[in-house]
């Protein structure tokens, strides 16, 4: 069953004409706001009043692409005229805000901006519903690989304060699982609950395997290989994984996000190093916390940032 349908590119606001009528077409099938999550996520310069109407009408979402403040987003994120761009996500934000959507924020995470509180607190007051903070894959050059201990020192320093983990995404999802005892044995829903379609049609079974003609799994135009995508999910439980199925923190991971395990290892089933030693740094506090507050709690001690907690 659909529930959710997600614009992203590229870029998908060059086009926007395409994205209207995904959107229109979409609530014309799914009249009921609550059935289908629409979501676009943009660089944000395509944000016009036009635009942000159509997603105020049908209830879109907005996903804005930011790498930090003024001046490492305008050295990153370049216009072909050599003009930075933040001043064009500021606008962006601006006509969010003015017809009340809420919109949260994707950072690409490079050895520029791997202090992830410091890149919290200078996107955190720019309005955003929510933070999400992804390590570049791909452009050697920038891999924070000279930056890991920041990275993950401070990952951790966010699940650390409640108030911060509740608006950072991977965090948010970790502490959950810990917090309410959720077990998972897949990172995502590649595979079984999702399918991507790429400007042309051709179907895959993820946006970060797009192009690569193995995963292909046919066009919408055409046929579309729902097997070949099933088979490729079947494959995925962390159980199945050699050096997850030994790990302690297995159903709280899920093995690790299998694009990241491909690029790096060249199998969905191998774990990605960083992604590897950063989500399990997360859980060990995660559950460290949760262990304190909880010992707390039962003593009658107040506990800081508890509102909400199950224990
Ligand atoms: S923490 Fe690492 S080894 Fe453990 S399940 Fe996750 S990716 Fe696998």
């Amino acid at each position: 069953m659909l529930n959710s349908l997600i614009l992203f590119g590229g870029e998908p606001l060059i086009n926007p004409e395409i994205v209207e009528f995904a959107i229109c077409y979409a609530r014309s099938v799914f009249r009921n706001m609550d059935e289908l999550n629409i979501a676009v996520a943009t660089n944000g310069i395509g944000l016009n009043t036009r635009m942000t109407e159509l997603f105020a009408k049908y209830n879109v979402h907005v996903q804005v692409s930011i790498d930090g403040g003024p001046e490492l987003h305008n050295e990153l994120r370049v216009f072909p005229s050599g003009q930075g761009s933040f001043s064009g996500v500021e606008k962006a934000i601006k006509e969010l805000k003015v017809r009340g959507l809420s919109f949260t924020s994707r950072s690409t995470v490079t050895e520029l901006n791997a202090d992830i509180l410091a890149l919290f607190n200078v996107l955190s007051p720019l309005g955003f519903s929510s933070l999400n903070f992804q390590p570049v894959h791909g452009a050697k050059e920038l891999e924070i690989d000279s930056q890991e201990e920041t990275f993950v020192s401070s990952y951790q320093k966010v699940v650390e304060d409640k108030e911060i983990m509740k608006k950072v995404v991977y965090a948010r999802a970790i502490w959950d699982r810990v917090e309410r005892g959720l077990k998972i044995n897949k990172f995502c829903g590649m595979g079984t609950a999702g399918l991507v379609i790429a400007p042309n049609g051709d179907v895959y079974p993820c946006h970060r395997l797009v192009g690569q003609e193995e995963f292909q799994a046919g066009n919408i135009l055409r046929h579309v290989n729902l097997e070949k995508v099933k088979a490729i999910g079947k494959k995925l439980p962390v159980e199945s994984f050699p050096q997850c199925s030994f790990c302690w923190a297995r159903y709280l991971c899920g093995g690790g996000c299998y694009a990241e395990n491909l690029f790096e290892n060249g199998t969905f089933s191998a774990p990605y190093p960083l992604r590897c030693k950063l989500t399990r740094s997360m859980i060990k506090k995660a559950i460290s916390l949760f262990v304190r507050r909880r010992r707390d709690f039962e003593k009658g001690i107040p506990v800081a940032g508890a509102e909400g907690m199950s224990c």
